[in-house]
């Protein structure tokens, strides 16, 4: 059964939705199913996800057309920071020294980091640029991972278990703030900065997530381009390896780190300006297209 879930704004509140008609045209509110959730971390927590697949959304009386609602971002408001991958592909390892050497491409273990997301950036809306703050305004497109239930201590073998869903972030970096500090954290975290969405796709619709075409166009342009099979760190390996001594709670969310082709990688470097727009794709997931402000 298709399972695309999202959360759109109807009416002035904000509902979650699912994906329907034969080719997921179409969304039928979680309400109008008789499922009561606040928002998707509730859904996320409650555990009532196997409520909404045993639903037929085909036959669901309430059908709208996604034109008929505001898709926003899947987790509008993630409970916690984001838990990041930092150079997890060799080739943006590569690029990212040759900016900055203080961007190492030749850590030995998986770089860890964390972005702030008072508010994640909905589908289609623009991203503030900064003027006078930010002077190096670049895109990152990453498979995002959300945790559906609290995972410690779990093996490489149970890690997809834990796995809600997947979806598309833009980890949207200042990186002349990145650099300045001696952590990312900054330069990662500006009010925006975190496109999510269009939804979150469930893993038996995804098949293996370590073989899914990534790709980010600016204005057209293919720059990014790559597969999720050249990450350095697996999806299960990362969170075997998170979950070792520290609790990921349902509803973390994940970005696993981005392929080589971002602005910081070209010569000269291809930052972007006001107007530009950044198209982030992941097979199986969508398009998550937004405008720089
Ligand atoms: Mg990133």
């Amino acid at each position: 059964m298709t399972m695309r879930l999202y959360t759109v704004l109807c009416d002035g509140q904000e509902q979650v939705a699912l994906g329907c008609g034969a080719s997921g045209e179409g969304l039928c509110l979680l309400r109008d199913l008789g499922i009561e959730v606040r928002d998707m971390n509730d859904l996320i927590c409650s555990g009532r996800i196997d409520e909404v697949r045993a639903k037929d959304p085909e036959k669901c009386a309430a059908c709208r057309s996604m034109d008929s609602v505001k898709i926003l971002a899947p987790i509008p408001e993630p409970r916690q920071d984001l838990v990041c991958l930092g150079v997890n592909y060799a080739e943006h390892a590569a690029e990212s020294h040759r900016y900055n050497a203080s961007l190492d491409s030749t850590a030995t273990a998986t770089v860890y980091f964390s972005k702030r997301v008072n508010r994640a950036t909905a589908p289609g809306d623009p991203v503030p640029s900064y003027p006078g703050l930010v002077d190096s305004f670049d895109y990152e497109v990453e498979l995002g991972v959300v945790i559906g239930k609290d995972a410690k201590d779990v093996s490489e073998e149970e890690a997809l278990d834990h796995v809600f869903g997947y979806t598309i972030i833009n980890d949207v970096s200042a990186r002349n703030l990145q650099t300045r500090h001696s952590q990312w954290y900054r330069g990662k975290s500006l009010d925006g900065f975190t496109p999510m969405g269009p939804c979150i796709v469930t893993p038996e619709e995804l098949g293996d997530v370590q073989d899914l075409a990534i790709s980010c166009r600016i204005n057209g342009e293919l720059r990014q381009n790559s597969n999720t099979s050249l990450m350095l760190q697996s999806v299960r390996g990362a969170i075997a390896e998170l979950s070792r001594g520290m609790t990921l709670k349902a509803g973390t969310v994940i970005a696993t780190g981005t392929p080589a082709g971002v602005g910081l990688g070209m010569d000269p470097p291809g930052f972007l300006k006001s107007g530009d727009v950044m198209a982030c794709a992941v097979e199986g997931i969508g398009e998550l297209v937004n405008p720089v402000e």
